[in-house]
């Protein structure tokens, strides 16, 4: 280990906000699950490329040039955070984690009788794409952790047929870490590909796909660079060079092709065939250069300050009155366990979830996010809420009927997040649970606190 690495800095962590009275106070960001703000190398790598950028693989001047090498030069970027080589897979550049399963969930070839295993786990990216084709979901236990047994008496059941097992490394509610490893030797035993939805995990912890063709390795893997510290709009599908071969991409357009004359399509191959049109050049240069930073800091260190975060704000939210958390009892995380990540779901008794993370949002600087987090399965298991009465808020809604979804307020940490942001959360919370509001709060008619 290197002792003295400067942590990676974020810009804007100075940046005030207005409170509801007109006083403004410093912004504390615990809604980094959602987004980060981009690191400052990450603003130098932009300003520097912008007088550069041109127009990747087909021009011959100087800047398209410079501009093919680096963006190719960023695939090996991706290649190396996740531990994989260009030798056995491919980097595919996507928008994000979203369209990369989107892409996998379109491409992946299944035989009439197979299908993919997903969990209840997974945020609706990796979710809703495979209700699209055939699937099973495999339960979590009462806990919230991924069910193994029932991974393995399904993988077990299907005799063979499970083309891919796709999981989530982390989850977006309640921080739980898979067992990704495990997971791949029961998909691998069972004749499966493993894909991770990586978005989550890789801005926590070091992510390696492991040996190609070993036990345990990891076969597909996705993620965002809006949660890394780059930008919006970049994220990677990393897959075996082997995977998309066949078939045709889900867009067609520039790049695709070889040659294409009126009678047929010669397709190109690798990833040019799966990024049709002019890609977004600056944006994966600005993902690189996030993923260079975060690897020379190391992402061991930057586990180990959000560990420490992590312990400091469970402890104190823990002796606040009325404040439930959510997910499997943090003191297996508290005596050592590396199997959470800084993510805390909670509930305020008496109050409703929007109405505490806007009395946070007003009086108190600090923005967290509320609801269901995109993970509608998950949060109704973690809330108790049966699959009877989720299907009748449901039709409610359909037929245009008013529900009020029950949710969790979230608070996430970064590598940017200090002790004093977490103080403030917990005097936020401590002043809710006393009843001590300062602002009035109206819903508005969508349901959201004023
Ligand atoms: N998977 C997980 C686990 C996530 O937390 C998120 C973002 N909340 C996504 C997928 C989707 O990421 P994106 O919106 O960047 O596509």
């Amino acid at each position: 280990k290197r002792p003295n690495a400067q942590r990676p800095r974020v810009v804007g962590v100075k940046t005030e906000v207005p409170l509801y009275n007109g006083e403004r106070v410093r912004y504390v960001n615990l809604d980094s699950a959602a987004s980060t703000s981009p690191l400052i190398k990450v603003r130098q790598a932009v300003d520097d490329f912008l007088p550069w950028y041109s127009s990747v693989h087909r021009g011959s001047g100087y800047k398209s040039r410079l501009s093919t090498h680096l963006y190719e030069k960023a695939r090996d970027a991706v290649m190396r955070f996740v531990g994989a080589t260009p030798a056995t897979h491919v980097v595919i550049f996507v928008r994000n984690t979203t369209e990369a399963i989107n892409l996998l969930a379109h491409r992946i070839q299944l035989e009439p009788d197979e299908l993919v295993l997903s969990t209840r786990m997974e945020h609706h990216s990796n979710l809703l794409p495979w209700f699209r084709r055939a699937h099973e979901i495999i339960d979590v236990t009462a806990e919230g952790r991924l069910d193994m047994e029932a991974l393995e008496q399904r993988l077990q059941h299907h005799n063979g047929k499970v083309r891919l097992v796709t999981i989530t490394a982390a989850s977006n509610v309640s921080g739980l870490i898979t067992d990704i490893r495990r997971a791949a030797r029961l998909a691998h035993a069972h004749g499966a590909l493993i894909a991770v939805d990586a978005a989550q995990l890789a801005p926590h912890r070091t992510l390696d796909m492991g040996t190609p063709g070993t036990a345990d390795a990891i076969d597909i893997v996705a993620f965002s660079g809006h949660k890394l510290y780059a930008p919006y709009g970049t994220g990677a599908l990393v897959v075996p060079a082997t995977l998309f071969v066949d078939g045709e991409p889900m867009l067609v357009g520039g790049g695709t092709a070889c040659l294409v004359t009126n009678s047929g399509i010669k397709w190109a191959t690798g990833p040019d065939l799966e990024e049709a049109g002019s890609p977004n050049v600056i944006g994966v240069v600005a993902m690189a250069a996030a993923l260079e930073e975060l690897m020379r800091y190391g992402m061991d260190r930057v586990a180990e300050h959000e560990r420490e975060l992590t312990e400091y704000a469970i402890r104190r939210l823990q002796a606040i009155p009325g404040l439930k958390l959510y997910g499997p009892s943090w003191e297996h995380f508290l005596s050592g366990a590396e199997d959470r990540l800084g993510v805390i779901c909670f509930n305020m008794e008496g109050r409703h979830y929007g109405e505490v993370a806007a009395i946070l949002a007003n009086e108190w600087g600090v923005g967290v996010r509320s609801g269901c987090f995109c993970a509608h399965l998950y949060v109704a298991h973690l809330l108790g809420i049966s699959e009877e009465d989720a299907a009748e808020a449901r039709d409610r809604l359909i037929a245009g009927l008013p529900v009020d979804l029950p949710g969790m307020v979230r608070a996430s940490f970064s590598l940017s997040n200090t002790k004093d942001d977490v103080d403030r959360l917990a005097s936020g919370l401590l002043a809710i649970s006393r009843g001590e509001i300062r602002a009035e709060y109206t819903r508005t008619e969508e349901g959201d606190f004023e």
